[in-house]
């Protein structure tokens, strides 16, 4: 568990995947760069990880780099505190990957300033990570160079200054009309343009738009905008920019600033791509060119995945925050304990399509317990307890059993503790039970885990009528390998001693939502919150828990995968529910 492996799987084939192999047969490029774009104004989803393991799967596969660039260009929904967290993500989803192929650069560097025998060195990546002084690429270090290309556009008649609103641009757009500036001279545009960067018209009232054709069939090549006013700080450049240039401008142009080659993203993007190779080539730009290429984006059952409602379920306080353990976020998913290589083998393996389709919850659910099965540690917690009194064993009691950490593995074990007073979880026992019950019973007989068979043979009860203890014989005979080892009860259940027990406070995490798809046609998927996805309970582990580590799973036997929360401490260990053991999740919902 603490040097998980890197998935071991053959890599995956698609259309991308083709197009890439035939440009590396063809030699048409030195390296293959692809790049990871996300915008700063959230916190990345497990959507983002399948874009990731695209990305970064495809530099790793074909020895190229992926450059993590954040996509700054909107000053006003930005932060650093999204680019903090999305670079953590982002280097513990890849995990160790990132030797490979994670393009960072040196702090402050860009495309500009970087030279290699005089010439510019776009090729940035793969700075090992750790490395100090590296950081992210930053669309917004292109500023300069993306307003110069402006310029360029504005010298070939390719670019005029509008004094329209966005309102009456987006008709003129909607019905394939000019503009009435569209005639303006060179010399005017220039002089437009260049009192928009200085600061001399407020917010809104000029732009800069592409001159291509008002009414092309395509609505993004009608001369759209390229540039707006913005009278705001950025959390990058600061006070330097009143212009900040539109997503599409920025976007092919900080590709080809960066050496990227393939540059991958989502369906709806599919139509902006015609406006994004007429920029690139109206600007008769000397090196290759990157081309874009679209996938469907991934949507899970029983999860929203958009930061926007995300952000909605942080801001009125729904969940605890952007790492809350039940939100489909990055963080929450490591928060909640699944490791790193389970959700890559995940993203990585989910198959890349041109269909918009909605993937099952389950498909996760099932790459994360095949993973903790074969690595989670196995121990003993009780999370409902009920006293167990061995009425034949002298109080001062005191042997220890050997139990398996693994399953499969009987050579690796670990001693816990049996005494006189034990826990078991109140699910254990049933005072009139149904048929078939194979737990403890009155009078009836269980097998206490890696330990001996017990009998109940009184409940006692307080004046509240609940139940106080359970007072039991234990058969010493019945020990594995004792002389009455083999003897078969029908139910083994796991305990702990109640006198060496630690308390843990465990946090029980569900689906957030209650149904497959809770942002269907747009209704209010907060309706549908799962008013039992969160529940605490203080446990009784067995001690070696007491010093369980962050860096390992567990699984509590017989119940759940379980890690510890990062609000953890010695003196009071926290523990997070990673996952149940079975998908139990349509039986719960019938019950709630
Ligand atoms: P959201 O719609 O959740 O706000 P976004 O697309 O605005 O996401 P970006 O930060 O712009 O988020 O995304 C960075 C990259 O991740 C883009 O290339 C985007 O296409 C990709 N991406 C975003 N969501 C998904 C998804 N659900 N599945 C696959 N890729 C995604
Ligand atoms: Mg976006």
């Amino acid at each position: 568990m603490s040097n998980p492996a890197e998935t071991p799987a053959p890599a995956p084939s698609d259309f991308i995947r083709d197009v890439v192999a035939g440009d590396v047969q063809a030699g048409k490029y030195d390296k293959i760069v692809t790049r990871f774009p996300p915008e700063p104004n959230g916190y990345l989803h497990i959507g983002h990880a399948k874009s990731i393991c695209l990305n970064f799967g495809i530099a790793r596969e074909f020895g190229g780099v992926c450059h993590l660039r954040m996509d700054d260009t909107n000053p006003t929904k930005e932060d650093v505190e999204y680019v903090d967290s999305i670079t953590a993500d982002v280097q513990w989803l890849i995990g160790g990957w990132a030797d490979h192929c994670l393009g960072l650069k040196p702090k402050g560097a860009t495309p500009a300033t970087q030279t290699v025998n005089g010439k510019p060195d776009f090729h940035l990546g793969a700075v090992p990570v750790g490395t100090p002084g590296v950081e992210p690429f930053y669309a917004s270090d292109y500023f300069e160079q993306i307003h110069a290309y402006a310029v360029q556009l504005i010298q070939l008649g390719k670019a005029f200054v509008c004094d329209l609103s966005a309102e009456e641009i987006d008709e003129l757009r909607r019905n394939g009309k000019p503009s009435p500036f569209r005639g303006r001279s060179i010399e005017e545009n220039l002089d437009l343009f260049a009192r928009m960067k200085a600061g001399e018209f407020p917010d809104g009232a000029r732009t800069l738009r592409a001159k291509i054709d008002v009414a092309a069939p395509n609505i993004w090549l009608r001369d759209p905008l390229l540039y707006r006013i913005r009278h705001v700080e950025h959390h990058h450049t600061g006070a330097a920019w009143r212009i900040y240039p539109m997503y599409d401008f920025a976007h092919c142009l900080s590709d080809y600033i960066e050496g990227v080659t393939h540059s991958i993203c989502t369906l709806e993007f599919e139509v902006h791509r015609p406006l994004y190779d007429w920029i690139l080539e109206a600007l008769n730009l000397p090196r290759p060119l990157p081309h874009q290429f679209e996938f469907a984006r991934l949507n899970l059952t029983y999860m929203v995945m958009s930061k926007r409602k995300l952000m909605q379920l942080v801001d009125d306080g729904l969940v605890t925050g952007w790492d809350d353990p039940r939100m489909p976020t990055i963080s929450g998913i490591r928060r909640r304990g699944v490791p790193a290589v389970a959700l890559r083998d995940f993203a990585y393996n989910i198959g890349i399509t041109k269909y918009d389709g909605l993937t099952e919850i389950g498909a996760l659910d099932h790459a994360i317990r095949s993973y903790l099965n074969e690595h989670a540690l196995r121990r003993f917690a009780v999370l409902r307890p009920i006293k167990i009194v061995l009425t034949n064993l002298p109080d001062n009691h005191f042997e220890e059993l050997d139990a398996f950490n693994l399953p499969n593995a009987p050579e690796d074990t670990r001693r816990v503790p049996f005494t006189k007073e034990l826990f078991i979880d109140a699910d254990d026992f049933m005072e009139i039970p149904p048929p078939k019950y194979f737990r403890l019973r009155p009078g009836g007989e269980v097998r206490l885990k890696y330990g001996y068979i017990i009998q109940c043979d009184e409940v006692v009860k307080n004046e509240a009528g609940e139940i106080v203890e359970l007072r039991c014989t234990v058969d010493l005979t019945t020990k594995r390998g004792g002389p009455n080892g083999d003897r078969k009860v029908k139910g083994t259940i796991h305990w702990v001693s109640a006198s060496h027990s630690v308390d843990a406070e465990v946090r029980l995490y569900d689906r957030l939502f209650t149904v497959p798809e809770p942002d269907a046609e747009g209704g209010d998927f907060k309706k549908f919150l799962n008013p039992h996805s969160y529940e605490v309970v203080t446990a009784k582990c067995e001690p070696s828990l007491a010093s369980a580590s962050p860096d390992e799973r567990y699984q509590f036997e017989r119940l759940a995968y379980f890690s510890l929360d990062p609000e953890s401490a010695p003196e009071k260990l926290v523990f997070n529910r990673t996952i149940t053991l079975k998908d139990t999740w349509a039986k719960e919902a019938q019950k709630k």
